[in-house]
């Protein structure tokens, strides 16, 4: 479905990006990986991944909290892969604290890498995507960019600010062959996730499975996580020929939570 196309998809060593990484080399493009981890074991996915499917696979330790590294990673990619036409924005942090309490730099770490990143690398990706007029950018927003909940200040501010910045980048380029929507995922099934079950079943002295029902996914109707390859499925999707047509939304892939 992506056969000769070539992506970068941030803060994908781990979780949800990796998980669309994996979804475009089965789809037959070329990847470009980022985000941070054990250069031996980010070696081990590069090259196992390059060998599944058969793509090129690279990988970018840019830091999304840096403009200069963020557009580095870009042009790394189009030497690599001699264009990119697929950019996926991912990579993303957390910080929980009431609004009182909330430390200044964590405020700006949060708006920095779950935000600011998303506008460095759209700037630097969309020449080439104009020039070739073809492009499809992604933003990994959240549920919690279209709802709040309480704690989250900063992350429920760049979701929703990802969501804007989405709508923005598809307005000036509808003419263009690009399209840019964002992804609006509930709570996903990834390595953090498990971690936190395991956490809060100790803490509460309950069974994990009364963790994922009553505690984790309590605003989830479907009392179900979304798995990593649905969300690289939907990401094939909004980056094949068939979705040039849907720009600007805010996909919610949610299990029902923000149809509340
Ligand atoms: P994760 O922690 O498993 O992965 C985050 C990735 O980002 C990792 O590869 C990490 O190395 C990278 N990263 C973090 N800081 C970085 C930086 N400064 N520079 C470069 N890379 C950096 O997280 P995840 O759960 O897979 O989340 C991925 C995205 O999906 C985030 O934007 C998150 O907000 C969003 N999201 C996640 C969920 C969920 O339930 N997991 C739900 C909604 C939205």
């Amino acid at each position: 479905m992506l056969g000769g196309k070539s992506a970068i998809v941030t803060g994908s060593t781990s979780g949800i990006g990796l998980g669309i990484a994996r979804s475009f080399a089965a789809a037959g493009a070329n990847v470009m990986l980022n985000g941070f981890g054990k250069p031996e074991e980010i070696e081990r996915v590069r090259s196992s991944l390059a060998a599944e499917s058969n793509v090129k696979v690279a990988f970018s330790g840019a830091d999304m909290s840096k403009g200069e590294q963020i557009e580095q990673m870009v042009r790394e990619a189009e030497q690599a892969f001699g264009q990119v036409d697929i950019l996926v924005n991912n990579a993303g942090i957390q910080f929980v604290s009431p609004v009182t309490d909330f430390p200044a730099e964590k405020w700006a770490s949060v708006l920095a890498i779950d935000l600011s990143s998303n506008f460095f690398a759209i700037k630097a990706a969309l020449p080439g995507m104009r020039a070739r007029k073809w492009g499809r950018i992604l933003n990994v927003s959240s549920a919690h960019g279209l709802v709040g909940s309480p704690f989250k200040s900063a992350y429920v501010s760049a979701k929703h600010g990802v969501v804007g910045l989405t709508k923005v980048v598809a307005l000036e380029n509808a003419e263009h062959g690009i399209t840019c929507n964002a992804i609006c995922p509930g709570f996903v099934r990834t390595p953090l996730v498990e971690g936190q079950i395991d956490g809060q079943a100790k803490a509460h002295g309950i069974p994990r499975e009364q963790v994922i029902r009553d505690v984790i996914l309590a605003s989830q109707p479907t009392k179900q996580f979304i798995e990593v390859e649905e969300v690289g499925g939907l990401a094939v999707f909004l980056s094949s020929d068939l979705a040039r047509s849907i720009t600007g939304t805010a996909i919610a892939i949610d299990g029902g939570w923000t149809a509340r």
